[in-house]
């Protein structure tokens, strides 16, 4: 063992986001090293991952599926904690330098919050958390000198590209998007997608909540929202182009109207390295760039009457308040029941807004009235699809 190694927690290591970032510690050299890990479902596989990285700690999060589990392969070394209170355990212990937070959904807020409690850094994968509590979890972090670190590729390129840079010269930051597989399907044939055509994503492979999000642009109305509080900035000043290279992964401008982009390939592994190294950059495992041939970048301006999703985006940035929760929550559901086969691909984001346009909207809500609101839009999301 090094000393020197940053300790890391894996939040959600059974995942696409947490399968990488074991690759990205695995080829650190011993510079990061995985010492707790947690999963909710996929519990013969948390043992595997045990087994290969010998954590001090694993938490299964799902106590009636942690009680069902047979844990006789775990390693002497390991401890095995359950449940939400595990997550909390883990995540406050001294020892942890890093958490990077990946768990799917809302319910990634837990562990971030707790870290963020804990004074910890956050290497954040879970868009939702700032989704759904933004203006709160922005200042948990302030209030006890934790840090959120951004995993997702464009906040990634943002955090990059301002660094160095004077946070007052920022006058755009322009969130690039692949534009999912229906970038040019008409709306006639989006209307009739299906689940096989919705999780079939021309560039990225990731799990799939975020490639159903990428297919309505979801996943980039979401982002708009993360970047509102990420970087602190008004929606107005945040705007969407379709690259559908997935290369530049964003840019800024600043006053003077000089842009700057961010290229790389499309490979979760190098941001999430740069996550866990920051302020450091170390040697990669991404592919270079390579300039021996021919290539071209696009860029366009989005089709908002084919993605519905992004205005939406951009009004719950504007509004603030509970409409984040209420949106996330409201998408979770609504994505779960189209995977399912129960809500056509068109009606999600109509569902989305119809849910948010019937809630009491409230303009400084507590953490709990947040998590009662997201259990109010997936109820909802469930009812609107029975009329
Ligand atoms: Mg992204």
């Amino acid at each position: 063992m090094n000393d020197q190694a940053r300790q890391v927690v894996v939040l959600g290591a059974t995942g696409s986001v947490g399968s990488n970032t074991l690759e990205v510690i695995a080829g650190s050299g011993g510079k990061l090293q995985a010492v707790g890990l947690t999963a909710h479902h996929q519990l013969d596989r948390l043992v595997e991952l045990a087994r290969l990285h010998s954590p001090q700690w694993i938490v299964a999060s799902d106590p009636a599926a942690a009680q069902q589990q047979d844990w006789d392969a775990l390693p002497a070394g390991t401890e095995l904690m359950t449940g939400e209170e595990g997550i909390r355990q883990l995540v406050s212990e001294p020892s942890v330098d890093v958490v990077l937070s990946a768990i799917v959904g809302s319910a990634g807020l837990i562990g971030t919050w707790a870290a963020l409690q804990a004074g910890k850094t956050v290497a954040l994968a879970n868009k939702e958390t700032l989704v759904m509590a933004g203006s709160l979890v922005t200042k948990l972090a302030a209030e006890h000198g934790g840090r959120i670190v951004p995993v997702d590729s464009e906040h990634s390129a943002i955090f990059q590209l301002l660094e160095g840079n004077r946070r007052e010269d920022l006058q755009r930051i322009i969130l690039t998007a692949s534009g999912g597989p229906f970038r040019q399907w008409t709306w006639e044939q989006i209307e009739q997608a299906t689940v096989e055509d919705a999780l079939a994503h021309p560039t990225w492979e990731m799990g799939p909540k975020i490639t159903v999000d990428s297919a309505t642009m979801m996943n980039k109305a979401l982002e708009i929202i993360e970047a509102r509080w990420l970087f602190d900035i008004p929606e107005d000043q945040i705007e969407v182009v379709i690259h559908p290279q997935s290369m530049v992964h964003s840019l800024v401008e600043f006053r003077d109207g000089s842009t700057l982009a961010q290229l790389g390939p499309p490979d979760m592994k190098l941001p999430i390295q740069y996550a866990l190294s920051y302020p450091h950059r170390w040697e990669g495992p991404a592919e270079r760039l390579d300039l021996s041939a021919p290539l071209q970048f696009e860029f366009s301006p989005p089709d908002l009457d084919r993605f519905p999703a992004l205005e939406l985006g951009r009004e719950v940035a504007r509004m603030g308040g509970t409409a984040g929760a209420v949106l996330n929550a409201a998408n979770e559901s609504a994505v779960a029941e189209f995977l399912e086969r129960r809500l056509e691909f068109t009606n999600i984001v109509l569902a989305c807004r119809a849910v948010l346009e019937q809630h009491d909207f409230e303009p400084d809500p507590t953490l709990e009235r947040l998590i009662e609101l997201d259990h109010w839009a997936r109820q909802e999301i469930k009812t609107w699809n029975c009329r």
